[in-house]
């Protein structure tokens, strides 16, 4: 090994180190299954659920069915193996993040923004990346798409502190352009992280990049939106971006009907209409 390809090494492995892993290991049966041959049998049963959390977990017959034919493109990563490490909570993973210079993207943020709401929520809202004033003031869904999250949460019954929202990249691209391949891999296991402290019943993607990064695959959201999925012990489903809905208010009941899915799930009811 090369002294460029060592401290290549290294480097990695202190980044990995921040992120808690501090054990390797070659998962042999994972790679005899992603040799070539015939498919793996499509998994059948969603793992055990979370810890009980605020709302009712619905019963058996209720759940939804799982879509299990979505095609895998990418072999997954050493952190999608990533369980929750027992105890750990939302700050101590910000802590990890710390001021990151992890990649290019730190040069033009003005604030990380990390996520925000219920640490215990049941419902997890996954965008994209901060904008403009989600960069000003380090929050996630603040400006015109944000007001427009926030009433398609209380169509749901619920407030924005019920839920938790946060996105795949915590510093905003210039010019708000989509997040790089390499960019969205360094930043993405400090979401996955998130995700394993939180174990919510239910993980909404809000569009493309989300969805793709969760689910781990190529395909545009316009193939499998509105499907159930399971998610390491979530249900996930992915839905339009309210960016997108800003611009195309035509597909508004569309994402109507993928949250009242989500609150068949999750036994939530609509608010009683004001007179
Ligand atoms: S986008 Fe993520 S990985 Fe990149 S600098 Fe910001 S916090 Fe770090």
């Amino acid at each position: 090994m090369n002294s460029e390809t060592r401290e290549k090494l290294a480097a990695r492995l202190r980044y990995y180190n921040d992120l808690g892993l501090g054990a390797f290991y070659i998962d042999r049966q994972s790679r005899a299954s992603r040799a070539p041959g015939p498919p793996p049998a499509p998994q059948q049963q969603a793992k055990a659920a979370p810890a009980s959390t605020s709302l009712p977990r619905p019963a058996l017959a209720s759940r939804p069915v799982v879509n299990t034919v979505l095609p895998v493109l990418q072999a997954p990563s050493l952190f999608e193996s990533l369980d929750r490490i027992e105890g750990e909570t939302l700050e101590q993973v910000r802590e990890v993040l710390g001021e990151c210079t992890r990649c290019r993207l730190h040069k033009g943020r003005t604030k990380i923004v990390f996520g925000v709401g219920n640490p215990r929520a049941d419902l997890v809202f996954v965008g994209e990346g901060p904008g403009h004033d989600e960069d000003v003031q380090g929050l996630p869904f603040v400006g015109r798409a944000g007001q427009l999250l926030n009433q398609m949460i209380e169509a749901m019954g619920l407030r924005r502190d019920d839920v938790y929202i946060c996105n795949v990249i915590k510093c905003r691209p210039p010019e708000n352009r989509n997040p790089e391949k390499d960019e969205i891999a360094t930043c993405s296991p400090f979401l996955f992280r998130q995700l394993a402290v939180i174990g919510p019943k239910v993980v909404v993607c809000l569009g493309n990049i989300a969805a793709q990064t969760l689910l781990g695959t190529h395909k545009s959201i316009s193939h499998f939106r509105g499907q159930w999925f399971d998610f390491r012990g979530s249900r996930l489903l992915a839905t339009y971006h309210p960016a997108y809905l800003l611009r195309n208010p035509n597909a508004k009941p569309e994402v109507w009907k993928d949250l009242q899915k989500v609150m068949s799930f999750l036994g939530l009811k609509p608010p009683p209409k004001k007179r």
